[in-house]
């Protein structure tokens, strides 16, 4: 048996080779795996379940195909798909976590994230994040018509590609004394996540003990993924 994990696919209709290997990906998956989980940034942009658009449809489709198939299905929002609500979860069968969400993997504790909220050395960001983050904002934006959601969520993501231009790139990874305290806070080694767009594993010690961060990579040019089963992990690239 094996658990897998991805995240930061970033779907949009203007992307179909990574919606193709991502449906690809789907459906490959067969009864060895019992678990999936989408750590965040499944799609470039949700405006609410009441509007997924042809592309949304089409992959609540196969995902709700993988839960029929027996395969648990597991998802954390990320920092553009956050408005994904109780709808999506019905109709895929998916589970929605906690932020921050330990589980057993074959009997090692891993924490999941999706990582922004470790990237503390970019004060903007999480300015920004608090308020999105916030259920009464959502409520608000989710009374809006659809078409003013589309041109907001349109709206922010020029304001956001305009503002990582203006940061340096280390400004928008993970702050360590961060990775450490909430590995801490969760009494874990091992911390899982996506955001960064740097997949990677990286080893270090954490109270004399050792400890591992492992990072998946986003679907821009290849797929990325992990795979877990009883001997360990793996960090993969998917060739498309
Ligand atoms: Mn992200």
């Amino acid at each position: 048996m094996q658990t897998v994990f991805i995240s930061d696919l970033h779907l949009e209709p203007a992307r179909d080779d990574i919606s193709s290997q991502f449906i690809e990906y789907i459906e490959s998956l067969g009864t060895e795996t019992e678990r999936l989980y989408i750590v965040g940034d499944l799609f470039e942009a949700w405006v609410g379940d009441d509007a997924p658009g042809p592309l949304g449809l089409q992959v609540i489709e196969h995902l709700a195909r993988l839960t029929r198939r027996g395969v648990h299905g597991f998802f954390t929002h990320g920092n553009r798909d956050f408005l994904i609500g109780s709808e999506f979860l019905k109709q895929t069968g998916f589970t929605l976590l906690d932020e921050e969400t330990v589980i057993d993997c074959y009997g090692t504790q891993v924490l999941l994230m999706h990582g922004d909220s470790l990237c503390t050395d970019d004060v903007a960001y999480q300015a920004l994040r608090s308020v999105v983050r916030d259920p009464h904002w959502q409520a608000d934006i989710l009374a809006k018509s659809v078409a003013q959601r589309v041109a907001l969520a349109r709206e922010m993501r020029l304001q956001s590609s305009v503002q990582m231009q203006q940061k340096e790139t280390a400004i928008m990874d993970v702050n360590q004394q961060e990775v450490e305290a909430v590995m801490r806070r969760h009494q874990v080694n091992f911390l899982l996540h996506g955001h960064t767009h740097r997949p990677n594993v990286h080893k270090f010690t954490l109270d004399g003990q050792p400890a591992q961060r492992i990072v998946l990579g986003d679907w821009y040019e290849q797929g990325s993924t992990v795979r877990w089963d009883k001997n360990g992990f793996e960090l993969l690239e998917l060739r498309r």
